[in-house]
């Protein structure tokens, strides 16, 4: 019998047999993992062995689902898809949302899809709520993700079929190849290799099917408390004008933007590329993903000299700095061009612009010359030798061939002297914002299952922590400063269990925790939202929901760090680059900052549970939040 909130189905598909199998998704299954990215880590621990090759046949690629996607609650329009990574080699997952993939989906009656083996040849999937469709794809090998979704949605004679693609990337396996859906990315990791390595260029959902909902007359009443409680909110007037862009100028007068390869903390040229700036002179239409009022995206238009008339959704924060002041850029049409460019060609930006701003640096140095890259010189700014690297990259062109490897990789093949300026976690390149000036979620880059990551504690509370509160929950005044360490460990813990959520149920991690002027008021919106999951389920009473599903976010982290030490990983894989170790910040308010690491992991370590030496969990650990492995 079908229980609320879910589909209660798994669909397998063998690509090696071209067969389609579907299994029952059982009560205790969702109990435990809830969906989503838990879903996915589940069966990765159980089915993803640790001998295999992440682009071999071998891998599974497995999309999930959360139990709040289809039910029209807020924000909830995001689904994980997940595989051994081909760039870390451990845990790989990336969620995607924006628009209708998520929903349509679920709509064709599965909560998650779990792809084995490899296609003969190039294929498309699609996936209705009645069969499946696996369809010859051999015409549109190499097309950019946009004009396969366009000549996709002709051939089916559907223009509202939600697509996930792969652009040229994916198919010549580049370790840090994305997968979009519309011109939204399921960016970190390689799914896009993964998906290439078995032959699928894009995957059609056409679903309409709905879970059932438990009580709908309370989920009805909770969503206006959620509208309420936003709109009483004051960071959503500008979340909602400015979204994320905001980050740039916050960052920068915090001394801790990314510039050049994150030498230093502070952009002379940050006006040039503030997001208000390019809102204000280029945002042509104000967006929003499906489900969400704060709608904080935008549309913007650039009519270019250089490179000619375009329309960009976005750009957003992340855009901004990793083409902009990563790589010592401040030209905005190049940036905004870039980006458009990077998906097309299906390219995980931020690990791109990792391996540009470390290849900048080493140039600068003087460990690179033109010589060792195809005869290029690349100084800081140089938008144009980016722009020829990326296509060099993405089709694995002379040395594209290389740096589509990711910069760990390839810079053990440039030797000794290029590799600490490799900044990576894992082998995932850093993004977002430089650890030693914002310790807590510093440290989460390291200790993220996925390698140098920010998703996971993607949370107002650290900037917005008062003392008195920091000391109540954390032990320490300290926490609640940016620069502090003392109960920095604890405060990590509890940020990630709470982000954790938003990946169990399928909602956004900005919606639900950045978008937040205090630890109040994130406090509610969350406890609002696990309401939600209590009326849509029925699966525990409203008044025990948070604690249940925060309790579900620690079993989640809990199993992709089994994954990862099963596959090797230990203690000083959760080590930051030699730069925020023991690099003080050159300037800025965080000036002579360096990131004290150990003291933070051991009080870390030591909230979570886990071994000090080894960081294993404690088999004490693993009874407490009922996780047999
Ligand atoms: S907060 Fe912004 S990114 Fe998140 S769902 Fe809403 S519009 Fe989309």
């Amino acid at each position: 019998m079908a229980f609320n909130g879910y589909m209660n189905k798994r669909l397998r598909i063998n690509l090696n047999k071209n067969s389609v199998q579907e299994e029952v998704i059982s009560e205790d299954f969702c109990r435990k993992f809830i969906g989503g990215k838990g879903f996915n880590a589940k069966i990765l621990l159980d089915e993803v062995g640790p001998r295999i090759k992440p682009l071999s046949e071998d891998n599974l690629l497995i999309f999930g689902t959360g139990p709040l996607i289809g039910v029209q609650v807020f924000s909830a329009n995001r689904l994980t898809i997940s595989a051994k990574s081909p760039l870390t080699d451990v845990t790989g997952n990336s969620s995607i949302g924006g628009g209708e993939l998520a929903v349509k989906m679920k709509g064709t009656g599965y909560d998650q899809i779990v792809i084995a083996g490899k296609a003969e040849n190039l294929v498309y999937l699609v996936i209705t709520g009645k069969n499946i469709e696996f369809r010859d794809a051999e015409h549109l090998r190499g097309k950019s993700t946009s004009e396969t979704m366009l000549l996709i949605k002709r051939e089916i004679d559907d223009i509202s079929a939600a697509i996930a693609c792969i652009g040229p990337a994916g198919e010549s396996l580049v370790r840090f190849a994305c997968i979009i859906t519309e011109d939204h990315a399921a960016g970190r990791t390689g799914m896009g290799a993964v998906m290439g390595s078995k032959n699928i260029k894009a995957i059609v959902f056409k679903g309409s099917k709905k879970p059932q909902v438990y009580d709908k007359k309370k989920l009805s009443a909770i969503k206006k408390d959620i509208l309420q409680e936003l709109n009483s909110d004051p960071a959503i007037e500008k979340a909602k004008k400015y979204g994320a862009t905001t980050a740039v100028e916050a960052l920068n007068s915090i001394g801790v933007l990314e510039v050049k390869n994150l030498q230093t903390g502070i952009f002379d040229e940050i006006e040039k590329i503030s997001g208000k700036m390019v809102r204000d002179n280029y945002g042509i239409k104000k967006r929003g993903c499906l489900y969400c009022p704060i709608g904080c995206r935008s549309l913007s238009l650039f009519h270019s000299k250089e490179f000619g008339s375009f329309v960009l959704g976005g750009p957003e924060f992340a855009s901004l700095q990793s083409f902009g002041s990563r790589i010592g850029n401040s030209n905005v049409e190049s940036i905004c061009f870039m980006t458009k460019l990077a998906n097309d060609y299906g390219l995980d930006f931020m690990s791109f612009c990792g391996v540009i701003s470390w290849l900048m640096e080493c140039y600068e140095k003087g460990f690179i010359t033109e010589k060792d890259i195809d005869g290029i010189s690349l100084n800081w700014g140089d938008y144009n030798k980016v722009i020829l690297l990326m296509e060099k990259i993405a089709f694995r062109r002379g040395i594209g061939d290389i740096l589509a490897e990711g910069s760990y990789r390839a810079s053990e093949k440039f030797g000794e002297k290029t590799r600490k300026y490799a900044l990576h976690v894992k082998k995932l390149e850093f993004e977002n914002f430089d650890p030693r000036g914002y310790k807590g979620r510093g440290t989460g880059f390291g200790v993220s299952a996925r390698g140098a990551d920010n998703c996971t504690t993607l949370c107002s509370i650290e900037s917005t922590l008062t003392e008195k509160q920091a000391e109540k929950l954390f032990g320490s005044k300290e926490a609640a400063k940016l620069t502090g360490v003392k109960g920095k460990g604890k405060l990590l813990k509890y940020m990630e269990d709470f982000t954790a959520v938003s990946e169990l149920l399928g909602l956004c991690r900005y919606a639900m925790y950045a978008f937040s002027s205090n630890l109040d008021h994130t406090i509610i919106r969350s406890k609002l939202l696990s309401k939600a999951f209590s009326y849509v389920t029925g699966m525990i009473p409203e008044d025990k929901s948070l604690d249940f599903l925060v309790e579900a976010g620690e079993r989640l982290i809990n199993l992709e760090r089994m994954y990862n030490i099963r596959e090797g990983l230990t203690r000083k894989d959760d080590l930051l680059p030699e730069r925020f170790r023991f690099e003080p910040l050159p300037e800025g308010p965080s000036k002579g900052s360096i990131i004290e690491e150990d003291q933070i992991l051991d009080e870390y370590y030591e909230e979570r549970g886990w071994d000090k030496e080894s960081g294993i969990p404690l088999d004490s650990t693993l009874k407490r939040i009922k996780l047999k492995i």
